[in-house]
């Protein structure tokens, strides 16, 4: 057996310059090396005739060349031109502005080349991907297979580094370690890990490539998951936390006081948290649904339990407008309950928010609302066992912890309204346990969703105008991405005041993230009492704003907001019996613009919308890989391959829930793999973010 964890200075023909570079892309052992994958692959098993290539179609053809010559055009372009032949026929190729290739190419060399074949009398192929053949034994590794295509750095060409690791899968992959026990490779019908590296780089077919990367992906997710499984029945789920009485008189009470009934999967995630409530292990829970889909009131349920068993729960909401609307809807619906809420906003007066803080610290405070800074910034709780932390995306593990750190353990509830599928969020969530509401309550008014162009937004106001007059309330949202940008708030202003004219008859409010929280407070206060009829915003109400009588939102220059974001958005309307509209004035000038706008048209599901989102951004910016702790994965993505993850995910359970700690001998290259894989702290995978 050879070892792999060398450098790679030991492989025939890497010298230190070679190393250098390599050691730039990340490759410092053989073992990196052999796990270093293609970027894609191009099938020149299939070498065409020139005879035979389809013009408009990529294809691969063997050519001689046969004269070459370069130019510059009138403006400094550099042209190469190259005509080249087989047999069969003649073709010219171009290079623009790479003059070092004039060397490259030598009268009578053969050279593979690739790429898209345009013309027909005279056939034509632009800035192809070429490689010169030698004529020794070296080019089998070039062509006349499914050639492998690396992702390079400047300095290494495609053909050295194809090279190398074709040497170091002939001479190494004999060496690796497969860690896979047998029955796993089994049941899932597995290839062994030496062939799946082998193929990997230079597949045999198609077929064989799919099913190579099948077990690399594998591999992946199971060291993933098995450090995820680790986590969950290691540290954490042993402290102590406290054990709240479910059953009782109050909670009963409350569940009869509400105007309806709740849903079967309320119901279900009801069951859920409270059985979790009721145990010694700290609840560490994600509840997922749509915007509207009831998660508030589902909360609420768990506050009074809290209150019931005289302890202290809070509730922590991303923004000051929330935390007084959840505190004055708390308050009406617990007035004839024994419970007292407090609402800690952000400028209150010195000596009321210090007494408002004695009450929490003597205990006299029950359930206590705010957003998430002022919850954190030095308040000291009597008995804290229940914190329901609103719209995950804002807050993150350090907090969570922070909070765990303040008090004795209590539970947590974190909600979102950003639902993704299950496996994903129980592997990108890895130390949560997951509830997912997945209907939405009965009733509910339908939304129209349209697109205008921005020289069509009279349209659009229009719209809103005549909803006013059938008594509904209009929502007209501007981007702020910053707050801070004076420009963008001028515009927001600007557009509140052109409307004001627009509609001298119409009341028209603005609100925005500059006010301090009782301006915001009054605004959000007039628009409940209908006393505005159009309210001009920010984003400040993206989440959680829940005025039912409002049927229309307006969202301006829709191209400058995430798929997310405009769903958030969306889900502010509809909240009634109502027919309610939503309209996007947008110019969407790229084609991600185009397709979040066609996926709002499209959908209203909220995990369709979250799936598209992350189909457009990719994981990495959708969750924010780095802060979610997720491991960088070489070659799976939980996305695409969410089918292998999900049975590496039931594997890796099963073999932790044998060996909790992987202690066991016939396990122990698992265990190394896991080590050697992904930093320990990322395997601590707490991802909320
Ligand atoms: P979310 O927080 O999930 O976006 P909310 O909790 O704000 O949703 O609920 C939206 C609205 O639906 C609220 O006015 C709430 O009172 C109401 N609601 C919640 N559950 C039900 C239900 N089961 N039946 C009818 N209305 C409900
Ligand atoms: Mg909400």
């Amino acid at each position: 057996m050879k070892n792999l964890s060398v450098s790679v200075r030991y492989i025939k023909g890497v010298g230190p310059a070679k190393m250098n570079l390599l050691n730039r892309i990340g490759i410092d052992t053989i073992e990196d090396l052999l796990y270093y994958f293609p970027r894609r692959y191009e099938d020149r098993s299939n070498i065409k005739s020139i005879a035979d290539v389809r013009p408009g179609g990529f294809e691969t053809i063997k050519v001689k060349v046969l004269v070459l010559g370069a130019r510059a055009t009138k403006r400094g372009m550099n042209i190469l031109q190259v005509a080249m032949g087989d047999s069969t026929g003649v073709i010219h190729a171009t290079w623009f502005n790479q003059p070092y290739l004039k060397d490259k190419f030598k009268v009578g060399q053969e050279a593979v080349l690739y790429g898209k074949v345009e013309g027909y009398d005279c056939l034509r192929i632009n800035n192809p991907e070429y490689e010169i053949l030698t004529g020794t034994k070296e080019d089998s590794a070039h062509m006349g297979r499914i050639v492998p295509i690396y992702p390079l750095t400047e300095d290494l060409t495609q053909r050295w580094l194809r090279n190398i690791l074709k040497f170091s899968v002939d001479e190494y992959t004999g060496s690796v370690t497969d860690m896979l026990p047998n029955d796993i490779k089994d049941r899932n019908d597995l290839m062994l890990l030496k062939g799946a590296l082998q193929n990997a780089h230079f597949p045999v077919s198609g077929v064989v490539l799919e099913k190579a990367r099948r077990r690399l992906i594998f591999d992946e997710f199971f060291l993933l998951q098995a450090g995820i499984a680790i986590k969950r029945v290691g540290v954490g789920r042993d402290m102590n936390g406290y054990a709240h009485d479910i059953d009782g008189d109050m909670i009963r009470r409350f569940r009869k006081s509400l105007p309806f009934e709740f849903t079967n999967s309320q119901e279900k995630v009801i069951k859920e948290i409270a059985s979790d409530m009721s145990k010694p292990i700290p609840m560490n829970r994600l509840l997922q649904g749509d915007v509207g889909s009831g998660k508030t009131i589902v909360a609420l349920c768990a506050l009074v339990i809290t209150a019931q068993n005289a302890c202290q729960g809070a509730l922590m909401v991303p923004t000051e407008i929330l935390a007084e609307q959840h505190y004055k809807n708390i308050e009406t619906m617990l007035k004839n309950f024994n419970i007292k809420p407090v609402l800690l906003s952000g400028d209150l007066p010195v000596k009321e928010r210090d007494r408002r803080r004695r009450m929490i610290e003597a205990g006299e405070a029950d359930i206590i609302v705010g957003t998430h800074a002022l919850i954190q910034q030095g308040v000291r709780f009597k008995k804290l066992a229940l914190a329901v932390i609103d719209e995950q995306h804002k807050f993150g593990v350090t907090q969570r912890a922070l909070l765990r750190s303040k008090s004795i353990n209590p539970d947590i509830l974190v909600m979102t309204a950003t639902p993704i599928p299950r496996t994903l969020a129980l592997t990108v969530y890895g130390d949560l346990d997951i509830s997912t509401i997945d209907e939405l309550p009965p009733g509910r008014g339908e939304i129209k969703t349209f697109y205008f162009q921005e020289k069509n937004r009279q349209k659009a106001y229009g719209l809103a105008e005549q909803q006013v007059k059938m008594g509904r309330q209009a929502y007209v949202v501007y981007p702020i991405i910053e707050e801070s940008e004076k420009s963008d708030l001028r515009a927001a202003v600007k557009m509140c005041k052109e409307l004001a004219a627009l509609f001298p008859e119409l009341k028209v409010g603005l609100l925005h993230g500059r006010m301090n929280s009782s301006e915001k407070g009054n605004i959000m206060g007039a628009f409940k009492q209908k006393k505005i009829d159009i309210l001009v915003s920010t984003v400040v109400i993206e989440v959680g704003v829940d005025i039912s009588n409002a049927s229309v939102m307006i969202i301006e220059h829709a191209e400058r907001f995430g798929l997310s974001q405009l769903h958030q958005l969306r889900g502010r309307i509809g909240r009634g019996k109502y027919l309610s509209y939503c309209v996007l004035v947008a110019e969407p000038n790229s084609d991600e613009a185009r397709c979040r706008v066609n996926a709002m048209l499209d959908t209203q599901d909220g995990f369709k919308i979250a799936e598209k989102d992350l189909e457009i951004r990719g994981p990495g910016e959708f969750f924010g890989t780095k802060q979610h702790g997720l491991p960088e994965l070489k070659i799976g993505n939980i996305v695409r391959d969410r089918q292998i993850m999900e049975i590496a995910r039931k594997e890796a359970f099963e073999l932790i829930e044998k060996d909790r700690f992987l202690k066991r001998p016939e396990n122990k290259a698992i265990s190394d793999s896991l080590r050697k894989k992904f930093d320990p702290k990322d395997l601590a995978l707490s991802t909320v973010a």
